[in-house]
């Protein structure tokens, strides 16, 4: 399986770091090597001193496509999770100065927690209007509703499916609402999807 993180489709978000908002979906991967399973802790990495948390919406691909179709794209999922698109930071600000690639920041190990609690999306009231958010220690720290994204996911299908198949048990992580934000030792991150917990990590 692979992973596709989808960046900068909140526009909130984009402009806490200063980016302008996209014409079109920017996406990139990480391996499956990146996987967490969340209730496992996550371990900080020696290679950084400021790994920040990104909560994210997930939908797993569940047929093979290529070039599919917007109207189409509905059909190529049927479960919604929750996770943590984890960044190193630092390692990316460098890596965006020198107009090198993303991997190291982004495609680590571990740096990709998927909550084990997946949803049917006929549990929503639309693709439209589900809710999320993140805590760290109880406190809430990013909230977010697919509403507010900048490219919905059928449009992200449509897109992403023009430069590779999706297979699947693909998860493609949909873009972070702002209040992104360095974790530290000790820290418990939870992720509610509609005010359901989905996942806990303790940060190591
Ligand atoms: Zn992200």
């Amino acid at each position: 399986m692979k992973i596709i993180c989808i960046g900068r489709n909140y526009s909130e978000h984009a402009k806490e770091l200063g980016n302008e908002t996209p014409t079109e979906p920017i996406f990139f991967l990480k391996p499956d090597s990146a996987k967490h399973i969340a209730s496992t802790p996550f371990y900080i990495p020696e290679f950084t001193n400021d790994v920040h948390y990104e909560v994210e919406l997930l939908v797993k691909i569940n047929k093979l496509g290529k070039h599919i179709e917007e109207r189409f794209a509905h059909t190529y999922y049927e479960q919604i999770g929750l996770g943590i698109d984890f960044t190193a930071r630092d390692l990316q600000r460098d890596c965006k100065s020198k107009g090198l690639p993303w991997e190291k920041a982004k495609a680590f190990d571990n740096s990709a927690v998927i909550g084990k609690k997946f949803f049917s999306k006929n549990e929503f009231n639309g693709m439209d209007d589900i809710s999320f958010h993140l805590d760290i220690n109880g406190e809430q720290v990013q909230i977010g509703n697919s509403g507010d994204m900048i490219f919905t996911v059928d449009k992200i299908i449509a897109y992403i499916s023009q430069f590779m198949t999706l297979k699947i048990g693909d998860i493609i992580f949909t873009g972070t609402p702002s209040g992104v934000g360095p974790v530290k030792i000790g820290d418990k991150l939870e992720g509610f999807l509609e005010g359901v917990k989905v996942f806990k990590v303790n940060v190591k």
